[in-house]
């Protein structure tokens, strides 16, 4: 029987990373870890900033800088490395030290047999310890999320079990190097019959009240609701006889989506996602904001509004009494009501909107009552202050009775809630006189404003007319480029109404998004931007052109929009990106590019090209090739994209002439540069770069080499002429490249990227060369610019620029 887990743990040691369980014989020691399942969280030891100690914790994966989850023993570090964690006899997990003492332990306690209990470190980031087949968390013998430190991580409950007496909130790290308990803490009001709301609390002095649940969110965090958080998880608020809690339910489609809520230790609730681009925590909410989120800061009766000066005022029906010590001593004043109620039929309440609703330690609540009888019961109770509804879903009735002070009541400029505020008789006749008057006043200036808005508005329909005009005729334009015309609302369905989180990146036509349709196709969508240096030109442009041209090496056009301001191309999603990113990354990415699939995508670029030079219904010039414009599927094949500059040449038509030279430096060759001269031979030349690029792992602009000034043209045509051409071969590639496919396409590249245009192959010969193992023409020197101001690598006019033209030997052809 022990034979087996012997084996097994040896094989352990060796490959832990990859597994998210441990056994009751196994153990973890400093330096290994072990990860989820779905690679997002990792348990394991570390030391917080400067700090030397070390302890055991949960944390992110591929975040940019380690973020944590959860510390086990965060009030008693270890102080070297010889930390080890194993399951005691009775099912506990303990971290023990070099002596054997016990530093911290799970205190979970597992029933007669234990021999099946393992750990495992759950997708959502939870450690359990269980018996092995059971997945429930019913069944669990003990969870981490059960005691979190400052991270609320998405399926843990806050709140309180009121049958066991345990209670589940967050408190803070001492500082970013003390995960030790510090001051604050984010916890329920844990009165049983109370309405429940969230506190930030100092030490024992509440700091801010998050606020009730509203039914959607807390009515303390007005920011976050209704959207974007709500896309991608719902908040759920349990309150029964045994426990009270608050959950939330991730319920986004995307499996990457990462969020984390923090109580800082300077006592702030941040709730941040992670951004898949560069693996950072984007901020969404913060609470405390503002003055008027101190708890309580205008004190009984009063009422903070952040929009006006000073913030604090009293209710309708109070007024300031200025005590005189409170005033000297604390700057405050206190709001009084001005008349005593009496209790008499003629009392009723005065109606607030967008109000943070005050404390609930005062109010009573009932979960079924209609607003109606939510107003006749404080009506018919003297000592009632105040009711509201609480709950402002649709339809959601409950009602809110308050007896007694009104504390923390804030105006929100939106997304509050209504506050009905008890006044006496003479005030709310007053108000609604005084009402009636502003009113009267109020439709004779609406009157005559009306007039000046039929006028304005007449204007602005003929206005629009004219605009709508024209987008329906760039739409009809567009409408014989044989690709469907797609409506706003479905791409903004698709991209989340192009939330952040789906952002692919930022290109000269504007940001790109990623999509999925609702038939589940996944889409990129590049949204023109107001801002944009190409305009509607290019955008025409590019869905003319690459609308007639069908190739597996060129990126496919799926459909456009046009409506309003918003123009938007939307493509079939590449999963890797640009090449660019492969490239110009860190060993480790570039690493992912090994010299056959480097082959395979030059020689898939090289038909692309071919295509869009010869096969295809068209000539057409790209103008702009380069690494950037190269996007990779999910298998790693090129697709050409990006056709905004792309021209279209008729059959006989061989070169063309411009005056605005567009393109990226690096990549153009120079008779374009200079003389605005193009044909498909500056294709070819931006090749040739791109080819010396991808075997280089370098960028040809901005290369640098301690011998010489040259760029990477200059240098590979040296190595070339000193039979070292091997020496420009990636470093990362040294263990995978065929020195014969490398060598043919950097003499092929040279050749692509000769000073004269005639000297340069044509591209059935370029792809003919690539594929084939026959001798090949000597290459002339090539073009190359030195000394290029190092600012600009997005496209650009370039008619500036010169040429400058190194002399080199020539050497025999080998
Ligand atoms: P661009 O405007 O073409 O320069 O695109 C900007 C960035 O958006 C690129 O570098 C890619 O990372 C991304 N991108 C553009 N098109 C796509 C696509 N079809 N699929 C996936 N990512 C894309």
């Amino acid at each position: 029987m022990l034979l087996p887990y012997i084996t097994f743990f040896f094989l352990m040691l060796r490959t832990f990373r990859s597994l998210d369980t441990v056994n009751v014989h196994q153990n973890i020691s400093d330096g290994e870890t072990i990860v989820s399942g779905n690679g997002k969280f990792e348990l394991g030891f570390f030391s917080p900033g400067s700090s030397k100690n070390r302890y055991l914790g949960i944390w992110f994966m591929n975040t940019s800088s380690q973020t944590l989850a959860w510390v086990a023993n965060r009030e008693t570090p270890l102080i070297d490395n010889s930390g080890v964690v194993k399951f005691d006899n009775q099912g506990k997990l303990l971290l023990v030290n070099s002596n054997g003492k016990v530093i911290w332990s799970s205190n979970s306690s597992a029933s007669s047999t234990n021999t099946n209990l393992v750990a495992q470190l759950l997708d959502t980031g939870n450690l359990v310890v269980k018996k092995e087949n059971k997945t429930s968390d019913e069944d669990f013998i003990w969870q981490s999320f059960d005691y979190p430190g400052d991270t609320y991580l998405p399926g843990m409950k806050l709140g309180k079990n009121f049958i066991t007496g345990r209670e589940t909130y967050l408190t803070s790290w001492r500082s970013a190097d003390d995960p030790s308990s510090g001051e604050y803490t984010l916890r329920f009001s844990m009165v049983n019959d109370k309405y429940q709301q969230l506190y930030i609390i100092k030490s024992s002095t509440i700091e801010t009240r998050i606020g009730p649940y509203n039914g959607i969110s807390f009515s303390g965090r007005p920011q976050s609701t209704p959207v974007p958080a709500i896309l991608t998880y719902v908040i759920d608020m349990v309150v029964n006889q045994n426990e009270m809690y608050f959950t939330t339910v991730l319920i986004g489609k995307d499996p990457t989506f990462m969020s984390r809520t923090i109580v800082t230790s300077n006592g702030k609730l941040e709730v941040s996602h992670l951004i898949p681009q560069n693996r950072e925590w984007m901020s969404v909410s913060t609470v405390p904001v503002d003055y008027c989120d101190n708890y309580g800061v205008c004190g009984p009766y009063g009422s903070c509004n952040i929009a006006i000066s000073p913030y604090c005022g009293c209710l309708k029906g109070f007024e300031q009494k200025t005590s005189n010590e409170t005033s000297l001593e604390n700057n405050t004043s206190v709001c009084r009501r001005s008349i005593a109620l009496d209790c008499g039929p003629e009392e009723g309440f005065h109606k607030y909107s967008s109000m943070k609703l005050p404390d609930t330690e005062n109010a009573v609540y009932s979960r079924n009552m209609s607003l109606r009888d939510c107003e006749l019961a404080c009506k018919n109770n003297c000592s009632c202050t105040a009711y509201a509804n609480p709950n402002i879903t649709t339809g959601g009735v409950g009602c809110l009775l308050w007896y007694g002070e009104l504390i923390d009541v804030r105006v929100y400029p939106i997304n509050g809630q209504d506050l009905y505020v008890r006044l006496a008789a003479s005030e709310l006749l007053e108000l609604h006189s005084s009402i009636n008057r502003k009113k009267r006043v109020v439709m004779v200036v609406t009157l005559s404003i009306s007039v000046v808005l039929v006028l304005l508005g007449l204007i602005l329909a003929l206005h629009i007319r004219r605009k709508w005009k024209k987008s329906s005729r760039s739409s009809k334009q567009m409408g014989s480029a044989e690709v469907p015309l797609i409506g706003l609302s479905k791409i903004s369905r698709a991209t989340n109404d192009f939330s952040v989180d789906n952002k692919l990146g930022e290109g000269g036509f504007g940001p790109v998004y990623k999509g999925v349709l609702d038939g589940g196709q996944e889409i990129a969508v590049k949204r023109l931007s107001k801002s944009s240096g190409q305009g509607l030109d290019e955008f025409k442009n590019e869905v003319i052109c690459i609308a007639k041209l069908q190739h597996r090496n060129l990126v496919k056009l799926l459909g456009y929009c046009i409506q309003g301001d918003e123009k938007m191309l939307i493509y079939e999603y590449m999963s890797n990106k640009s090449l660019d990113s492969f490239l110009f990354a860190d060993e480790s990415r570039k690493s992912i590019l090994d010299w056959s699939q480097r082959f395979q995508i030059i020689q898939g670029i090289a038909r692309g090209l071919l295509y869009l030079h010869q096969d295809s219904r068209l000539k057409v010039v790209h103008r702009d090739l380069k690494a950037g414009n190269i996007l990779l599927d999910h298998f790693m094949r090129p697709k050409i994209s990006d056709f905004g500059l792309a021209r279209m040449f008729k059959e006989d038509e061989n070169e063309a002439n411009t005056k605005r030279v567009v393109g990226t430096l690096g990549y153009i060759p120079p008779e374009y540069a200079v003389n605005g001269l193009y044909s498909v031979k500056s294709d070819i030349f931006s090749f040739g770069v791109l080819v010396l690029e991808i075997v280089g792992g370098k960028k040809n602009r901005g290369f640098v080499h301690e011998d010489h000034d040259d760029n990477l043209l200059g240098h590979a045509w040296r190595l070339y002429k000193e039979n070292k051409s091997l020496d420009l071969i990636d470093e990362c590639i040294r263990a995978s490249y065929s020195p014969s496919e490398v060598l043919r396409s950097i003499h092929v590249a040279l050749l692509c990227v000769q000073q004269r245009v005639e000297d340069r192959p044509d591209t059935p010969t370029v792809v003919a060369m690539l594929g084939s193992e026959g001798p090949l023409p000597c290459p002339k020197k090539p073009a190359f610019f030195i000394h290029e101001s190092e600012n600009n690598s997005s496209s650009i006019p370039l008619l500036s620029s010169s040429v400058n033209e190194i002399t080199f030997s020539q050497v025999d052809c080998r």
